[in-house]
């Protein structure tokens, strides 16, 4: 899960991070009087959005008095933002960050993800911090400092002095970036992040060490242990189609291709979606429907899948263990007749009762394609979905 970046520098300011001076608005009138009570100048005005990439996007905007701050935020707001990482249809702008203006320094890198090939969290820093660290990382891989944390033990004061003075830092701002890495780690863990970010931490021109951006991103696992952080979703800021799958708990993430996809178990959809590509198409969505699907869930993970404009065919791929197949077929059927399905529908199954699965299909007066084995079913969707 994600969250805005006015929440994440609220939680590190609880664990003792320094982040600027700041409030959030939802109203260009609420940003004035932000700008007002913080009584300063220069102002930063920051779009709020999940995504990164604002500064070049016009996302992030300096005002010299309160008045020019509201002028601004009625610029921004209710207007869809552009960025390399929002796709070319934008999101759109609801809320902006008020906050006092930072001179800056140097403008570091310092972020902490979990190392799948390690089984451990590694810290990153870098002195090429600002501009996209992606381009960094695939250009200059060296200039990325790692640290490996031992997760039993923490991260080491040692290792965080490490990466301090590899940063080329000042003794007195090495102090504070040590303080504020370790600081960071704490959240990380204590909050079951798998990402925390912050590009660019900078050195100020009087010797500060701040988080001027900030990402928190949560382990979806982990929620059920973090109300607090529960509440901070934003729904508006998420795939309508995978909030609407996440009430009925469905394992439903949208994708970019042309073949919509039931199946049943995570393995047999992730076998699916490759065995589709090889046939020559892309699905259009993962969609594990799980192991005791009731016709209920099959009528929604159908009306789902078929509400995305791309799906230009579905196909049903189901081996029918604890979910027999004449039990998923009758679903299928029932869902069929409440949703006005235009595409052509695919269907494999195998397993339980896949006789009497066939025979309900048939005679259901609904035009299925029926497939044999894994193969067929990939040929004929893809087929009929171009
Ligand atoms: P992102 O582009 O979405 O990652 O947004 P950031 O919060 O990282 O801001 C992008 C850039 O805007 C930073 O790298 C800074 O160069 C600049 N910026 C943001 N806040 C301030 C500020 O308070 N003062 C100054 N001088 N520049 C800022
Ligand atoms: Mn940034």
């Amino acid at each position: 899960m994600k969250i805005h970046e006015y929440q994440a520098k609220q939680i590190l300011a609880e664990f003792g991070v320094a982040v600027p001076r700041g409030g959030v608005a939802h109203t260009p009138l609420e940003a004035r009087a932000v700008a007002e009570k913080l009584g300063t100048s220069p102002i930063v005005l920051k779009a709020q959005i999940h995504a990164g990439g604002r500064g070049k996007a016009g996302g992030i905007r300096l005002a010299h008095s309160p008045e020019e701050v509201e002028s601004l935020a009625r610029q921004m707001m209710g207007k869809k933002l552009v960025t390399p990482q929002t796709g070319p249809e934008g999101k759109e702008v609801k809320r902006v960050l008020v906050e006092e203006g930072v001179s800056i320094l140097r403008e570091l890198y310092l972020g902490m993800v979990i190392d799948r090939s390690r089984s451990r969290p590694v810290v990153m820093a870098s002195t090429e911090g600002g501009v996209e660290i992606e381009e960094v990382a695939a250009k200059a891989p060296e200039k990325i400092l790692k640290e490996w944390v031992d997760p039993a033990v923490g991260l080491q004061p040692f290792q965080a002095r490490k990466l301090a003075y590899r940063l080329q830092l000042t003794p007195q701002q090495a102090k504070s970036a040590i303080d504020l890495i370790l600081k960071l780690y704490d959240v990380f863990e204590a909050k079951d992040c798998s990402l925390a970010e912050i590009n660019p931490l900078v050195i100020t021109t009087d010797n500060r060490v701040i988080a001027l951006d900030a990402k928190l991103n949560f382990d979806d696992n982990a929620l059920y242990r973090h109300g607090d952080i529960a509440q901070l979703r934003d729904l508006d800021e998420e795939d309508p189609l995978e909030v609407e799958a996440n009430k009925y708990r469905l394992n439903y993430i949208k994708l970019n291709g042309t073949v919509g996809c039931m199946v049943n178990g995570a393995g047999l959809a992730m076998a699916t979606m490759d065995i589709i590509q090889l046939a020559g198409a892309s699905p259009a969505n993962f969609l594990d429907v799980g192991g005791g699907a009731s016709a209920e869930m099959i009528e929604n993970a159908f009306r789902i899948l078929i509400s995305d404009p791309n799906v230009k065919a579905v196909l049903i791929n189901i081996f029918g263990g604890i979910l027999r197949c004449d039990r998923l077929a009758t679903g299928v059927v029932e869902a069929m007749s409440k949703l006005d399905v235009k595409v052509p529908v695919v269907i494999r199954m195998e397993g339980t009762n896949v006789e009497e699965g066939k025979r309900i299909l048939k005679e259901s007066g609904f035009n299925f394609i029926i497939a044999d084995g894994m193969k067929d079913a990939a040929e004929k969707v893809v087929a009929v979905a171009k």
